[in-house]
């Protein structure tokens, strides 16, 4: 007999988010707006997420004490976050239900784990090598072909942990870098470069009853490899579309999320889609959900581990957005940081802001990020860009 579904957890209960920055934030923010209690867990005092929960438990993700005292008196706990030890999710799951479940986090957090799963299930992904030694390194080089992308399988986000390599006279240097280090060999994948048309990602949540629910995907571009600006629609024929939203639903089920979970992908010239990562958690690229969808990427998450029922992703309006990053309180390269002119930011119709409230602008750091809402996409895009390009006196 299949297990009777747990009943829902309604507001009032105290929800746990482990990490505590801007994506636990916006998820406190959406749960206490509900009526819910946050608790976030994070091994910093000064994080965004501080600001928006009932109570902080600051220590390491390291210690399955600290954790497991965080968690008794939580109804559930999710994640804005990956990089946390698998061994943090599982001393939570032996206190209370953890959403998704702790697989999730340990198949998605490594790279070679992932492409492994991506493989095994049948869903296409860039050509690629498990490399663990310098000389496996040169035979993925030889197998895949350059220019390809060595990145290490675990820790690394945002561009961080990864080389593009073009000439066979880089290889050992790349290795070097990444690979070789003093605590030993690390563990990479090396991929084979897509020569994509474009990046997007599919934000989808599913229920403790199986329901998912995606929302349109949006398209991303990247500078210097962090998320730059995303939108939607993403102005891509259907059928790209339902090919991301499908895969996306089926990696869903086949790891048996509860939750949400983001997973971009790149768009092949003859229009293919290959997933490039899975994230089990809320997305940067979801950002837009808040003021775009009839509910966002964080109320869904409350709703998607509280086992209510998901909410509406219906589009309101065509929507972009684009991150702040640190390098906009520097907009002269200099050392002396200034703070942006958030007036004349706010002076472009349809834009609003988010900040995130940390207190060190650092080149590369999320700040915060703006959202457009206009008639048309490239009209948003256009308001969304403008406004930053104001807001850095740019
Ligand atoms: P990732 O951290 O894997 O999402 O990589 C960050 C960004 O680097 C991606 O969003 C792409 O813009 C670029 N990138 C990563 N892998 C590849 C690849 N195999 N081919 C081309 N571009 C890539």
């Amino acid at each position: 007999m299949p297990a009777a579904t747990p009943p829902p957890i309604l507001p009032g209960a105290t929800l746990g988010i482990l990490g505590g920055g801007q994506l636990g934030a916006m998820f406190a923010a959406a749960a206490r707006r509900m009526g819910y209690r946050v608790e976030a867990i994070s091994d910093a005092a000064d994080c965004p997420a501080a600001r928006h929960s009932d109570r902080l438990h600051v220590g390491s993700y390291d210690d399955g004490e600290f954790l497991a005292r965080a968690a008794r008196a939580l109804d559930v706990v999710t994640f804005e976050f990956e990089n946390v030890p698998a061994a943090a999710g599982r001393a939570l799951a032996a206190v209370v239900p953890v959403r998704p479940h702790p697989d999730v986090l340990f198949t998605t957090q490594d790279r070679a784990r992932e492409k492994a799963f991506l493989v095994r299930h049948g869903f296409a992904c860039a050509p690629h090598r498990v490399v663990r030694s310098r000389d496996d390194l040169h035979v993925a080089v030889r197998d895949l072909g350059l220019p390809a992308v060595l990145k290490t399988a675990a820790f690394g986000y945002d561009g961080k942990g990864q080389v593009k390599l073009t000439e066979p006279g880089c290889v050992d240097a790349a290795w070097d870098t990444l690979g070789g280090g003093p605590d030993g060999p690390r563990e990479l994948v090396l991929e084979g470069w897509i020569d994509f048309d474009c990046e997007i990602s599919v934000v989808a949540a599913r229920g403790l009853d199986g329901s998912t629910a995606a929302f349109a995907p949006s398209r991303n571009s990247h500078a210097h490899h962090i998320l730059d600006v995303s939108s939607v629609p993403a102005d891509l024929p259907q059928p790209v579309l339902t090919a991301a939203v499908e895969t996306t639903e089926k990696i869903l089920a086949a790891l048996d999320v509860v939750g949400v979970a983001c997973v971009e992908f790149f768009v092949t010239r003859n229009g293919r889609v290959l997933v490039n990562e899975i994230a089990p958690r809320t997305h940067n690229s979801g950002h837009l959900t808040i003021e775009a969808c009839d509910t966002s990427q964080f109320e869904q998450q409350v709703r998607a581990v509280c086992g209510l029922p998901l909410g509406s992703t219906r589009l309101v309006a065509p929507a972009a957005m684009a991150n702040l990053l640190g390098d906009c309180w520097f907009p002269t390269g200099g050392h002396a940081a200034r703070e942006p002119d958030w007036a004349a930011a706010l002076a472009v119709p349809g834009v609003r802001l988010h900040l995130y409230g940390k207190t060190e602008p650092r080149p590369g750091r999320k700040m915060g990020h703006l959202t457009a809402l206009a008639e048309t996409v490239d009209e948003a895009i256009e308001h969304v860009r403008r406004s930053r390009r104001l807001a850095s006196r740019g």
